[in-house]
């Protein structure tokens, strides 16, 4: 099975679209917006007619920046860093699908995740490595990380009266419109010529 990280972000809906995976993953990790990301995962995998589970695995306690509510992470410079959250996320992914033939863990990187150490290529080839480790036929994936959001959308066909429905805010459960999260989605959306109004 091909599971795809969904957070109902504007990347992960329109990776569903283009890729159609076997089941869509939305976690719950204790991160402040996760009822706005659930709220919003749950009403796009309806739309895209998508199998989704959520998994919760509530480690708020181990985390930095602008998703649980604290300062920064010491060693970056990005408000909304979590030490070793992707790294984290593919685990739960792995842990949750392992036993269910599990072929590939797709993640939504694009191109301007780089300011993050975990939104790298190389990340994404050493978490593969490790993953197979354990599951030699399983691969991590991310199909959109020479892209940018813009281009992901383009290459996708995502329709925009889906990514109306899409949640990225990095701080509370109803978009802030002032975080990274929020203020790049409105970016994705003026370069689309998608009216928010
Ligand atoms: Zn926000």
């Amino acid at each position: 099975m091909r599971v795809l990280l969904f957070s109902g972000g504007v990347e992960s809906t329109a990776l569903a679209y283009w890729q159609r995976p076997d089941l869509l993953l939305t976690i719950d990790y204790g991160q402040r917006p996760a009822a706005g990301e659930l709220r919003a995962a749950s009403h796009l995998a309806q739309q895209l007619d998508l199998p989704q589970e959520v998994v919760t695995a509530n480690v708020a306690a181990l985390g930095a920046g602008d998703m649980v509510g604290r300062g920064m992470a010491s060693h970056s410079k990005v408000s909304e860093a979590w030490p070793f959250r992707n790294q984290f996320l593919v685990t739960v992914a792995a842990m949750a699908c392992a036993d269910r033939g599990l072929k590939e863990i797709a993640v939504g990187t694009v191109i301007t995740d780089r300011v993050h150490p975990d939104g790298n290529p190389e990340f994404v080839t050493a978490i593969d490595a490790l993953i197979r480790c354990e599951l030699p036929d399983a691969r991590v994936t991310a199909p959109a990380i020479n892209m940018t959001t813009v281009q992901l959308v383009h290459e996708s066909g995502v329709p925009h009266s889906l990514l109306r429905w899409t949640f990225s805010c990095h701080r509370e459960t109803v978009g802030c419109g002032l975080c990274r999260g929020c203020t790049k989605t409105l970016e994705t959306f003026a370069a689309l010529g998608l009216n928010t109004a």
